[in-house]
């Protein structure tokens, strides 16, 4: 499905230049520190192409993807830095890996034989992941010593070390030494072994934010990057948001008191009052549950969405006296972090995170970059 540029009213606009100044933002927080971009699902919903160019063409060391098929769309995109696969991949796959130059983390024990069979031939670049605590992908230290003979055949390969944190977002940062104190012991225990990675990487945007990237050469942001952020260091960098959702009126209508809006008549006019329709619904991403909770903006003004979201529409109730009309522009996520239709702040009121938010904004949404 290709968007047409007259059809659909909805776009989500994404500030480019955003990203790159909260690059600059987030490499002088991290010391200078070089980064992986982290873009994997579609950019965390604002475009992995275009979001991919801009970070390159600011200076990012790579790009981080979660599965091969990310990766490969960077690629066809026509993005040449270095790509990481942070999902690991099977060894089935190293040739196309190989044939597009994309770095692998290695994500368990189960595969090294096989990779260290198949890279004479196909060569790749790996990162190897260590389960330092977050108990999901990477190799635990128990399982580290039986792999050392692997390891060392596909040494020429390893050009980094990762982990990734559990908790960097908490204030009680004690798990977080542990997984770093597990992260050095492993180090030790590689370079004893004869394994000297260049690369060391265990931090996202929270860890960076929370100073926690100790002898890392290298930084794994994602949500920072788009200038969204859940924890007060955040804000504190100045991150500039680089996504508005953005729908044009649909449909005005006058409504009496009493009439009733939507799905199982959840909203009664209490008063006179105007219903604009927008064309934007929970197929897009907009969550069914922002049904009379969230706010919209429009011309300086916020105004409620009432009744229930449905698949494609909802609806926003505006006194009789604001002059309104189809093709009007109204925001449902600002840029505005303090506005009660930011990001942030929805995503506090559904109880959630923001990642979850923009990486549900459909690929039907027009995107338009500035
Ligand atoms: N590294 C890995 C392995 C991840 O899975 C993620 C995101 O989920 C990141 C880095 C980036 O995290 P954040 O967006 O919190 O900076």
């Amino acid at each position: 499905l290709k968007p047409h540029p007259e059809g659909r009213s909805l776009r989500a606009e994404v500030h480019l230049g955003r990203i790159a100044r909260n690059l600059d933002r987030i490499r002088s927080a991290s010391g200078g520190r070089e980064i992986w971009g982290v873009v994997k699902a579609n950019a965390y919903g604002h475009g992995a192409v275009p979001v991919g160019r801009a970070l390159e063409e600011a200076g990012v060391h790579g790009l981080a993807v979660s599965n091969l098929e990310e990766g490969l769309e960077l690629r066809q995109g026509g993005i040449e830095c270095p790509i990481l696969v942070l999902g690991g991949l099977r060894p089935e796959a190293l040739p196309a890996a190989s044939a597009e130059a994309l770095t692998i983390a290695v994500v368990g024990p189960e595969h090294l034989a096989d990779y260290a069979r198949i890279l004479p031939q196909h060569p790749v670049r790996l990162h190897l992941k260590l389960d330092t605590g977050m108990g999901r992908f990477g190799l635990l230290p128990s399982e580290l010593g039986d792999c050392l003979p692997d390891l060392r055949r596909l040494g020429a390969w390893i050009e980094g070390v990762m982990g990734h944190f559990a908790t960097a977002d908490d204030p009680d940062q004690g798990f977080a030494h542990r997984q770093r104190r597990i992260f050095d012991a492993c180090l030790a225990q590689l370079a004893d072994a004869g394994i000297h990675p260049a690369q060391r990487h265990h931090g996202n945007s929270d860890a960076c934010l929370r100073g926690l990237l100790d002898q890392d050469t290298h930084l794994r942001p994602g949500l920072a990057l788009f200038g969204l952020t859940t924890i007060p260091e955040g804000h504190a960098l100045g991150l500039e948001p680089a996504l508005e959702l953005v729908a044009e009126v649909a449909r005005v209508k006058a409504m009496p008191a009493g009439a009733t809006v939507g799905y199982g008549r959840t909203f009664v006019a209490p008063h006179p009052l105007q219903i604009a329709t927008l064309a934007c619904g929970y197929a897009d991403g907009y969550r069914r549950d922002l049904g009379n909770r969230a706010m919209v903006g429009f011309q300086g003004r916020t105004f409620p969405v009432v009744g229930r979201v449905s698949m494609d529409y909802l609806t926003v109730a505006l006194p009789l006296d604001v002059p309104i009309a189809p093709g009007d522009p109204m925001v449902l996520y600002s840029a505005d972090p303090s506005a009660p239709h930011g990001l942030e702040r929805l995503a506090q009121t559904l109880g959630t995170i923001p990642y979850e938010l923009t990486c549900a904004l459909h690929r039907r949404i027009t995107r338009r970059f500035f």
